[in-house]
């Protein structure tokens, strides 16, 4: 009778434990808000991203918690404001260096979901520390395959400077480019999952595609294929994105020849706004329409991204248009697993289930806040419908989103009283944030040189 109890025990975990969701989380590198079909493209043909779209809830409104690229990554690594340990510049590629990269007190989703009883990897790129102990597998990933710096070349043979050309990096060791970095990236993505299909514990994938993001390198058949687009850069960006697409329909593919697809959270995000690639400030190849500003900015077209999440078995697709943002990343894969978030500091993300279920009716978040360049850089805040932005050495600026998604008309005169409570806002939101604890790469890049001159 104990026995027969104990096995009935047992089987209950064994289904609790088989319930619980793979999660997926896919990010682009600069990808422009109007670049993909799902949010309206006509030129640039996405129909495995769509697909992703049409299966789960688009969030009209989701955002990153920062401008750039390796802050936005350290935020989704740890649910918190990245302000709140000094991670608010890029890391420059200095591998001898302990202080360029996410500080390893920080504690990270995947060490969490290891926790909670998952199977974690990584594959992509990381661009959160060169260092030896800023290693994926040193920050909770059981396999890493992917470029450890900022950015990479996407054909082998291609030149460029030092960061993107390290070797691609395998669980450690250097390993060689095979093929259009998309592609393998792609390739690596999807055996990982048949890799662990079936297997006895839940997994937690973070593919973190370096595409669209310069250099700007494109397979032929993909721009064979958009001679539509006149414009040979943004023709060559646009081919960069159809290469995505393919290897996130590759990976959709994978799953659902295993029979995971249903029961697989995916999110999918850009790590930061469309950057102006023209460097001139005329032209712009991405395009981040109808959003105002681009990559680096803390206008909606630095950090409002193109956010989808899938849950086939658990959520209805649809549209979401309360403001979230990729710090509830974290969270949401926590609670699903079973796990717990650290009780000893501030998480600032949120889990999105009951919001995006329809359980919840109100917003996940009364404000969400963004900072780039320090306490005296530029800082904006968004309660609600209202976006103030303030930039430094600059008067603030005060925009409802609702009838402005723009950023056209600044009501900051007319609305004095709500320029003072998010003024007051953002003075309390600081007390909780410290001081980048690295530099950005140019004044690193000088201290590069002076290093090399030694
Ligand atoms: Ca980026």
């Amino acid at each position: 009778m104990l026995r027969l109890t104990t096995l009935l025990f047992l089987a209950t975990l064994s289904a609790v434990a088989s319930d619980k969701p793979n999660v997926l989380i896919i990010v682009a590198d600069d990808l422009g808000y109007q670049d993909v079909g799902f949010q309206g493209s006509k030129e640039i043909p996405t129909p495995h991203l769509d697909r992703l779209a049409a299966s789960g809830v688009r969030c009209t409104n989701g955002y990153v918690s920062h401008p750039f690229c390796s802050p936005t990554r350290a935020g989704i690594m740890t649910g918190r404001y990245q302000h709140r340990f000094g991670h608010e510049n890029n890391p420059v590629w200095l591998p001898e260096d302990t202080k360029q990269g996410l500080p390893p007190d920080q504690i990270t989703l995947p060490q969490l979901m290891q926790k909670a009883g998952y199977a974690t990897g990584a594959v992509g790129k990381w661009h959160l520390g060169a260092h030896p102990q800023f290693h994926p597998m040193n920050r909770g990933f059981e396999e890493y395959f992917g470029a450890l710096g900022g950015g990479h070349i996407y054909f082998p043979d291609q030149k460029a400077g030092a960061e993107y050309t390290i070797p691609l990096n395998r669980n450690g060791m250097d390993e060689p480019q095979k093929k259009y970095l998309t592609e393998q990236f792609g390739d690596e993505a999807s055996a990982y999952i048949q890799r662990h299909a079936g297997q006895e514990k839940p997994w937690l994938l973070y593919l973190a595609f370096n595409a669209p993001h310069t250099p700007l390198q494109a397979p032929e058949a993909w721009l064979e294929k958009l001679a539509h687009i006149t414009d040979k850069n943004r023709r060559t960006y646009a081919a960069m994105i159809c290469a995505l697409d393919a290897a996130v329909g590759q990976v959709l593919d994978q799953l659902d020849s295993t029979k995971q697809r249903e029961n697989t959270l995916i999110f999918f995000i850009s790590d930061n706004g469309g950057p102006n690639l023209s460097g001139k400030g005329a032209g712009n190849f991405t395009d981040n329409s109808p959003l105002r500003g681009a990559k680096g900015m803390v206008y909606e077209g630095g950090m409002r991204v193109p956010f989808l999440v899938s849950w086939p078995a658990k959520l209805r697709p649809g549209t979401y248009d309360q403001p979230v943002i990729a710090l509830d990343i974290l969270p949401t894969a926590i609670a699903l697993a079973g796990g717990e978030v650290p009780q000893d500091r501030v998480i600032d993300g949120v889990n999105l289930i009951p919001y995006l279920s329809g359980e919840k009716a109100d917003a996940p978040h009364e404000r969400l806040f963004w900072r780039s360049q320090g306490p005296l850089g530029n800082h904006a805040v968004r309660q609600g419908n209202w976006k103030l932005v303030h930039l430094h050495g600059d008067k603030p600026e005060l925009y409802d989103l609702g009838k402005d998604i723009g950023e056209t008309k600044n009501l900051v005169t007319e609305k004095p009283e709500i320029v003072a409570q998010l003024t007051a806002a953002i003075t309390k939101w600081e007390k909780g944030t410290i001081p980048p604890v690295f530099d950005g790469p140019k004044q690193g890049k000088a201290q590069g040189k002076k290093k090399a001159k030694k």
